[in-house]
């Protein structure tokens, strides 16, 4: 595992543990403030969004992100995309088996599905949906556009070459040593 990033984050926690004063080391709420810092530096930084995303394994930092949609030309750079990417990565899994997430906002769908996909046992979220709006952060559209008919959403859709496409499907159905995930 990365220790250099972890001492970071550790001497980071100890910081606002003492700005703080009385929330425990390895409390939810002190993971949650490192997550509010992440995304505090990330403003600053001009990274983009004011979102931080903490991931936790048995009381250690093994992933953090904050958004980087601009910086990285990215509109998946999601906070919560990025710390799943990196606590993946360290964890050598595409499944974050009882991990907590810890997210400066309420998750927008597409880090939504993205959590799920990656199924970490709990998540934690500080500023909700409507704060966000409220700061020109509003994805209620995305859930609108969920519960329209195809041909009535924003982007049009078009169904083309399925039958090619299901010879991937049919190749998947027929491999011995795929890897189910
Ligand atoms: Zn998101």
């Amino acid at each position: 595992m990365c220790n250099s990033f972890n001492k970071k984050f550790l001497d980071e926690a100890a910081k606002a543990l003492n700005e703080s004063g009385d929330e425990p080391f390895h409390s939810d709420e002190n993971f949650m403030n490192l997550a509010i810092e992440a995304a505090i530096k990330g403003v600053l930084a001009n990274d983009g969004g004011p979102f931080g995303c903490v991931i936790i394994k048995d009381g250690e930092i093994i992933g953090t992100g904050n958004n980087k949609v601009t910086s990285n030309n990215d509109p998946t750079a999601h906070a919560e995309i990025m710390a799943i990417r990196q606590a993946c990565k360290n964890l050598n899994s595409f499944q974050l088996d009882d991990c907590i997430l810890y997210t400066s906002c309420e998750p927008c769908p597409m880090c939504f599905g993205a959590i799920y996909w990656a199924r970490p046992k709990k998540v934690f979220y500080a500023c909700n949906k409507t704060d966000a709006a409220e700061i020109g952060f509003d994805d209620e559209f995305i859930y609108k556009e969920l519960d329209l008919e195809l041909s009535k959403r924003s982007i049009p859709f078009e169904q083309i070459n399925r039958e090619n496409a299901v010879k991937a499907f049919k190749a998947w159905k027929e491999k011995d040593d795929k890897i189910e995930y």
